[in-house]
């Protein structure tokens, strides 16, 4: 049995109930390290397996042939594991491999979902989620969903928006969306969501401060009807007030 669980992103009262009865009765807990902390208090006496990132297919193929001797296994992933996680990972293994092992997809709240929280109301209205991440995605691609999803005027909530290797993506993003926003349109930046550190900035996408933007960060950019009230981020959904 493999339970994907997403477990939030980063403190205990942002999981669900759900998943913290999936990782009390899991017996074996797989999942990058960095994730692995955030579930200390689950782990006890439990067989833990981690590694570092970028060894994905290795980590749940692990996970699978643990499950493969009747252990109850625990996938993990930050936020939820069905974005940008493992649970279509290990789907696609399991299929691929045509085994029969029962799967369980633990829903967690996904990072857009809790910095959106710590903002106000920005995602109020037709919104979509952006990778940056061009490590599987081709960068004309991302250039490309950037482009349409600004002129369609959807929020947009931006994943893996930086990293040391790839420091120049956030500013080029902002230069191919800036096509259709306007220079006003708020940005709420979140950093560390349910974490200690959590900050929150609310700027606008000409005053936008990329330096501000790490890996942890979520970036949330209005549509044209978003405003800025003291500080908070609303995106109306249309109704008379
Ligand atoms: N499965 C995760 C996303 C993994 S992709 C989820 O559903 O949230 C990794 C990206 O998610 C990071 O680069 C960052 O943009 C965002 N992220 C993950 N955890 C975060 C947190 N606690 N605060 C802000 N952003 C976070």
């Amino acid at each position: 049995m493999i339970y994907v669980i997403g477990i939030g992103p980063g403190c205990r009262d942002l999981m669900t109930q759900e998943a913290i009865s999936a990782m009390e009765d899991a017996e074996v807990i797989v999942g990058y390290k960095t994730y692995i902390k955030l579930v200390e208090d689950f782990v006890k006496d439990k067989e833990v397996v981690q590694n570092g990132m970028r060894k994905e297919v290795d980590r749940c193929q692990d996970a699978i042939d643990i499950a493969k001797t009747g252990k109850k296994v625990a996938v993990i992933s930050s936020g939820d594991a069905g974005i940008y996680g493992m649970a279509g990972l290990i789907l696609e293994l399991i299929t691929k491999q045509e085994l029969d092992i029962p799967v369980k997809v633990v829903p967690g709240v996904t990072a857009s979902i809790g910095a959106a929280a710590v903002l106000g109301a920005p995602i109020m209205h037709d919104f979509c989620h952006i990778s940056l991440s061009d490590l599987m995605t081709p960068w004309e691609v991302i250039e490309k969903r950037l482009r349409l999803a600004a002129e369609a005027d959807f929020v947009i909530c931006l994943y893996n928006p930086r990293s040391k290797g790839r420091s120049e993506h956030l500013a080029n993003a902002f230069k191919i969306m800036g096509e259709f926003k306007d220079g006003s349109t708020p940005v709420g930046i979140v950093k560390d969501v349910g974490r200690e550190d959590q900050e929150k900035f609310i700027c606008t996408f000409d005053t936008m401060d990329f330096e501000r933007v790490d890996m942890t960060t979520m970036v949330i950019i209005g549509n044209k009807s978003t405003y800025i009230h003291d500080d908070l981020m609303i995106t109306p959904r249309g109704y008379t007030v």
